[in-house]
């Protein structure tokens, strides 16, 4: 699955409700074959089914349990060795389980299991369940993680592959898609009716099944041979040409990048009108939120042109890791979402070099780190039973920080001999499952590097290394470094319950620039070099872990030329931390900050306007307000002015970035007048006539003059939604506005328009937690949700939102809010969002003891400027 990009350490399909016992099938029945057929009733939301399920059993038995949840048995029968009974069914709520029953013992080895049902069509956007727009319903399934059980009964693991033939019938005019070819449709047999077979699937796990039933068109293309379509409900399949020519080039890249062909005979991509997660890689049919998938080539931002490419690239990588080779149990699900998340960013840098994808995985490395950087992290690979646990371990452990090590482990052993492992391992496993220890030790094998070590290091233990060096001189005018290691606590006085160690490739930036890298798997190192002369210690900035210098060292490195984007970005990450941590006072990074000002990438002065905005929101005493904004508006005001505003409409995309980045910074950070005044009066030319700003500029134009906006822009934003439910991008730009106007009033209206019918609940949660994070709301919305807490749990289905909610409380940063947010949840649990609780305690706590320790070298420094 994917998250939206935004909220990456994110959950993204949660359950809650009643605490579920585990529920692993004993291992004596083994599905083979599945034979499905559907019929839904959109108008009363319910679905007849019938299942044949072909088995192989290990010993006799006359029970046979499987999984199954919100499912009304009919007739089920056993059939054996030419002897067929009827069965007697008991089913477990809390298990998800039913067992069958029949009189006698039937025999080991093959038997059939009929069955036929009724199901819901649900609206909590999971297992097989209603979506609606333009007036009319869609059924649709969203499988993984453990919901194949509400569309049809099954063994519902992952290590339980087997084949599916998949047949539906449904109404006339209306089209269906699923994994396989559709090999016929005829009419009926029911009156109304038509019945859409589809071809047999290769072997696969019962999570990545699909059924896409409803009005949608589609966009043909092909790419290698393989038929390629990008699918939408009609009014939206003008936005499909941009996604058709990423999915071309992606998947002609990972036949070449995996040496092995698409397994899975078509590809479909279907946007889908209401959809929980960001997206999801049926095997063959993977669908879409609407707003990832569809843009306007000619007015999207380049954020939202690099995250469709992004996203559809990772779903396509999963067809590979996560479908045709697949973790055993959940425990390993890095191996799905992490692989897939390092493996998008390959086809995308050769299709779009001047998007320079690296340094956003960079970017992203430093946003793993943060999570590492709390007592509350977890090691990416870790025991999980539930529903619920299975569901809270899709986070940013298992994507962001996973896919920064394989880059890590990637960059230390070379691209190519880490890509030798890749293929020898999916082609060892596929249309199987595997463990960590089956990748790790087919990438050791042929690399002939400690792989092995490395990875299980980092997989089985939590939390980030860092490396703090001190450089003296040795004999002769060379250097010594010594390095040690211990593990990172982000917040001062925080200890690690233990001592740890990692096995690290260590890359210091030697003399002639290049990395140097030595494997550290102790907790001191002492490393010769040339010069004696401090040396960055994460040269290349792909190492996964903190580096510590002397304030000294890191000012001389941030005046050091020599410093590529990347290390400069990590440089100026690493210092922030040193700063929570404690390890440094403020007015480092600030020295730091200002040299790095005037930095022309992208990326980096996203970082440093990030913590700008940080600072300013958390750290800066009200009489030092002015003297702060009076600073932000000196360092980069110039720079937005030299660019312009809105500047030449054919900047390419590197320049519109920079000028949204510091549009926002100045306007919003550095609170000044004439930027906010110049944003409104574009903002207003935009609500009359979007074409007239870059799509890449026009969400920061909204922003700032929504935070010095009145009532009139507020109506006048509002008004515009309902007329834009044809052009995602369009719609979302301006929802993701309402949050950024301060009137109180605005702040209520929002709010009441959040919990209204006019949000769809898959919106729900992310508007709300945008509410939370902003200072001007965070305490009205914070009321909001308590008062309304059962009707949000109800309204978004128990599993969805609820962790983006959760984890902006994260933002508040006082002692009295941390015991409120503690509070609240002790008396209102959520089993699946449990660390994400903990997650945003942590931060708040850290942030108080932030404010408490940098307040006054923070003033101390502004009075120096
Ligand atoms: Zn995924």
């Amino acid at each position: 699955m994917s998250a939206v990009k935004a909220l990456a350490s994110l959950v993204i399909v949660l359950l809650i409700g009643m605490p579920v016992a585990a529920q692993r099938l004993a291992d004596t029945v083994v599905p083979e074959h599945y034979s499905l057929w559907f019929a839904p009733d959109l108008e009363k939301e319910t679905f007849r089914g019938r299942a044949s399920i072909d088995v192989v059993l290990a010993e006799a038995s006359s029970t046979v349990t499987f999984h199954a949840a919100d499912i009304d048995f009919e007739e089920v029968m056993i059939t054996s060795a030419g002897r067929r009974w009827t069965a007697r069914v008991t089913t477990d709520e809390a298990a998800q389980t039913a067992t069958l029953t029949v009189p006698e013992p039937v025999a080991e080895g093959r038997a059939t299991i009929d069955i036929t049902y009724k199901g819901r069509l649900n609206d909590k956007l999971r297992g097989f369940y209603i979506s609606k727009a333009n007036g009319r319903k869609y059924a649709v399934t969203q499988l993984e993680a453990t919901d194949a059980r509400r569309a049809f009964p099954s063994f519902d693991e992952p290590a339980y592959k087997a084949t599916f033939d998949i047949s539906v019938m449904i109404d006339v005019g209306d089209r269906a898609i699923s994994n396989g070819q559709q090999t016929s449709d005829t009419p009926g047999p029911e009156a109304g009716k038509h019945t859409v077979t589809f071809a047999r699937t290769p072997k696969m796990s019962t999570y990545l099944a699909a059924m896409i039933v409803g009005d949608f068109v589609c966009r043909d293309g092909a790419s290698d041979g393989t038929p390629i379509r990008i699918c939408s409900t009609p009014d939206k399949l003008g936005l499909t040409s941009f996604a058709l020519e990423a999915a071309q080039q992606q998947l002609a890249f990972f036949n070449e990048y995996f040496g092995i062909r698409y397994p899975f005979g078509k590809l479909d991509v279907i946007a889908v009108p209401d959809f929980s997660a960001g997206a999801m890689e049926n095997a063959g049919a993977i669908t879409f939120r609407e707003r990832l998938l569809l843009v306007d080539p000619t007015n999207a931002s380049v954020e939202a042109r690099k995250q469709v490419a992004s996203i559809i690239a990772h779903e396509i990588a999963h067809q590979w890791f996560g479908n045709l080779v697949t973790m055993k149990w959940w425990d390993d699900i890095w191996l799905n979402e992490g692989f897939a998340t390092w493996m998008a960013s390959k086809p995308l840098a050769e299709w779009r070099p001047e998007w320079k994808v690296d340094l956003d995985d960079a970017a992203d490395t430093q946003g793993a780190l943060a999570i590492d950087a709390l007592r509350s992290t977890r090691p990416i690979r870790m025991t999980v039973e539930t529903p619920a646990e299975i569901n809270e371990v899709f986070d940013g452990i298992a994507y962001q920080k996973t896919a920064a090590v394989l880059r890590m482990i990637e960059a230390y052993v070379g691209p190519d001999a880490f890509r030798q492992g890749v293929q020898s391992y999916l082609k060892r496993f596929s249309y199987a499952n595997a463990a960590g220890e089956d990748f790790w030790n087919e990438v050791a094998a042929v690399t002939g590097k400690p792989v092995d070590g490395i990875l299980r290091s980092f997989v089985d233990q939590a939390g980030a290394p860092v490396l703090s060096v001190q450089a003296s001189c040795g004999s002769n005018g060379a250097g010594e470094l010594d390095v040690r290691m211990e593990r990172f606590m982000g917040t001062p006085g925080a200890a690690p319950s233990g001592p740890q160690v990692w096995t690290v490739p260590a890359c210091f930036k030697a003399e002639d620039g290049r990395p140097r890298c030595e494997v550290m798997d102790r907790p001191q190192l002492t490393v010769r070099v040339s010069r004696c002369q401090a040396s960055f210690a994460n040269a290349a900035g792909r190492g996964y872990y903190l580096s510590e210098h002397s304030p000294e060292s890191v000012r001389a490195f941030s005046m050091d030329r020599g410093l590529e984007p990347a290390e400069r970005l990590r440089l100026l990450g690493d210092e922030w931390w040193m700063v929570r941590a404690g390890r440094h006072d403020i007015d480092v990074y600030l020295d730091v900050a200002t040299t790095f000002a005037g930095d022309e990438t992208t990326v980096v002065i996203d970082s440093l306007a990030g913590r700008l905005t940080n600072i300013g929101e958390d750290l800066v005493a009200a009489s030092d307000r002015p003297k702060y904004e009076a600073w932000i508006r000196a360092h980069f005001g110039p720079r937005l002015a030299a660019l312009g505003l809105p500047g030449d409409p054919s900047d390419g995309d590197e320049r519109q970035s920079q000028r949204a980045t510091l549009l926002a910074l100045v306007g919003i950070v550095g609170n000044d007048q004439a930027v906010q005044k110049r944003a409104r009066e574009l903002a207003v030319e935009y609500l009359r006539s979007p074409s007239s700003l870059s799509g890449t500029l026009a969400p920061t134009v909204l922003r700032v003059a929504a935070v010095a906006g009145d009532r009139a822009l507020y109506e006048q934003s509002l008004a515009q939604l309902d007329g834009l439910s044809a052009q995602p991008e369009l719609y979302y730009r301006i929802f993701n506005t309402l949050p950024w106007f301060r009137d109180p009033v605005l702040t209520k209206r929002t709010l009441d328009f959040a919990f209204s019918s006019a949000v769809r609940t898959q919106d729900t949660g992310g508007l709300i937690a945008n509410l939370v994070v902003q200072p001007w709301s965070r305490a009205a919305t914070w009321e909001a949700t308590r008062a309304n807490w059962p009707d949000i749990l109800k309204t978004i289905g128990e599993f969805q939102g609820i962790p983006a909610i959760v984890e902006s409380l994260g933002a508040f940063c006082s002692a009295a809010s941390a015991a409120e947010v503690r509070e609240f949840f002790d008396s209102n649990p959520v089993p699946s969002s449990e660390r994400a609780v903990r997650r945003a305690l942590e931060r708040i706590e850290s942030c108080v003891a932030l404010a408490e320790r940098q307040g006054k070298p923070l003033s101390a420094w502004l009075a120096r400027q």
